[in-house]
């Protein structure tokens, strides 16, 4: 499954209006062509991005909303009011808008031409004033929107639309996203329940419950022939233990976990699912917990959480959309055990089971493939990618359920090299320092409530979680390296009162 961000479209909007006269509207819109086909040539910005005629009346402009919410290709718009456009034209449209929008706030020219500068320059070049009209509406309207400021032609400029870019990619991809989830959630777990109804009028992504079963008959119609070729594109891929390989002792094993890829695959492709949980506690039918074909299917796209964790399997899959092109790493993990040092450096060693993407290995060494016991869960050995996460800055990101709103939580990392070999730990691994230390990110991270599961990622940044959970319309607390913990556990505070009044009576 490859995620091809080109499919999508932002698309241009310039706003103005006819009290200049028809040649400052064709200035108007020849430069806001230039500024729409250099944006869409920018290795920054991963989608298209598509110039719209310039708007100038109130019925233009809501039927261009329009045309935007019923095109999926269209994830949004950028908006820009290059001279001035009087706002209560934009009433009418922004309140019909489905689609989320960033507002660039840019003028044609970089500097002010000192020698030359005359009153007609004026009338062309007013978006300073312009935008602020339009931006006082958009609050006005209460629009959650992303703010970017600077010329066009300013590489932040362009870094700061492709983050929102990528943000709103991942958001168009759970509007109507199916996921498929087999079983449960492990039994007595609370962080990993949730409002589905709730989580599907919120983010826009359905929950679909099968029993175990049906991936079991699944399983069973995979072809020797497809088991072969699987087999046969492990050995190419992984380092794998000499009694999985063919002839060795437990080769059966890994036959069987192929014809589990297969399988998977099979049943998320023919029902259009995009993400999938499972758990160790429903296995009915089936010999092993799934461990390979899950790291395979991530690394593939696939967004997964583990026992019945549908909220974190949505949020791997929309971080897999963010990384598209990139392939940077996404993966499902865990706050697993501890390294507290004596110099103060203390260390998370994030694991799970089996289940982590080896989109986040170490490229300097093939992924090693071995069969171990799982220790719980009373099924055969299950076969599974270990290595090690490759050091670098990334994020860990948790959704949880608060009950009356979803709140996303955040911290930033550092993923660093293992301080000794783990010899005898049959699971891939990530050992990072949390920001700004353990002491203060641990406890800021319960305070919030952020789940043990969490989505690791290496090139999202807290930018474009931010700007995913304002489209979300959803509560965004972070962690990094300026987190005080009263000012954090004040926010928290804060945040009660204005979610509990901004959900008013219909929820949301
Ligand atoms: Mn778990």
């Amino acid at each position: 499954m490859t995620i091809d961000l080109k499919q999508y479209e932002l698309w241009f909007v310039t706003g103005s209006q006819y009290l200049y006269g028809e040649q400052t509207l064709q200035r108007v819109e020849a430069q806001a062509r230039e500024i729409a086909s250099t944006l869409d040539e920018a290795g920054e910005i991963p989608v298209r991005v598509v110039f719209k005629p310039v708007l100038a009346t109130a019925e233009g402009i809501r039927n261009l909303c329009l045309e935007a919410n019923a095109t999926p290709r269209c994830i949004g718009l950028i908006t820009w009011m290059h001279t001035f456009s009087p706002a209560k034209m934009w009433i009418g449209g922004l309140a019909a808008l489905r689609k989320p929008f960033v507002h660039l706030h840019t003028q044609y020219n970089r500097e002010i031409p000192w020698a030359t500068i005359d009153m007609d320059f004026m009338n062309l070049n007013q978006s300073a004033h312009g935008d602020r009209e339009f931006g006082f509406l958009n609050t006005r309207l209460r629009l959650e929107r992303k703010i970017v400021v600077g010329h066009w032609q300013d590489p932040a400029v362009c870094r700061a639309i492709g983050a929102w870019a990528r943000a709103a990619a991942a958001w168009a991809d759970w509007q109507g996203m199916k996921i498929a989830r087999f079983g449960d959630n492990m039994r007595d777990v609370a962080v990993t329940e949730g409002d589905k109804v709730q989580a599907q009028i919120t983010f826009g992504y359905d929950v679909y419950g099968f029993g175990v079963g049906d991936l079991v008959r699944a399983i069973e119609a995979v072809s020797d022939a497809e088991v072969d070729q699987l087999v046969a594109a492990y050995l190419e891929a992984y380092e794998v233990a000499p009694e999985l390989r063919p002839g060795g002792s437990r080769h059966a094993a890994l036959r069987y976990e192929a014809r589990v890829e297969q399988g998977l695959r099979n049943f998320l492709e023919s029902g259009g699912f995009k993400a999938f949980t499972d758990t160790f506690e429903d296995l009915h039918g089936l010999e092993q917990l799934p461990g390979l074909a899950v790291q395979r299917l991530m690394n593939d796209g696939y967004g997964f959480g583990a026992e019945g964790d549908w909220k974190t399997a949505a949020l791997v899959r929309a971080l897999k959309v963010m990384d598209a092109g990139w392939g940077a790493g996404v993966s499902f993990m865990e706050d697993y055990t501890y390294h507290f040092a004596e110099d103060g450096s203390d260390k998370v060693l994030g694991a799970h089971m089996l289940e982590i993407c080896p989109s986040i290995a170490d490229r300097s060494s093939k992924p090693r493939l071995i069969i171990a016991p799982l220790s719980i869960g009373g099924k055969s050995d299950p076969v599974r990618l270990v290595f090690d996460a490759r050091p670098g800055k990334a994020t860990v990101t948790s959704i949880v359920d608060m009950g009356q709103r979803f709140r996303m939580v955040v911290n930033t990392i550092e993923v660093v090299p293992l301080e000794k070999p783990l010899p005898q730990l049959p699971v891939a691994r990530a050992l990072w320092l949390p920001q700004p230390n353990l002491k203060i990110a641990a406890a800021a991270w319960m305070y919030a409530g952020g789940a043990h599961h969490t989505a690791l990622a290496y090139a999202i940044t807290t930018e474009h979680l931010r700007d995913f959970a304002g489209m979300a319309g959803i509560e965004f607390v972070l962690i990094d390296a300026s987190t005080d913990l009263e000012t954090f556990k004040d926010q928290l505070r804060w945040n009660e009162v204005y979610y509990h009044l901004k959900r008013g009576y219909a929820g949301g």
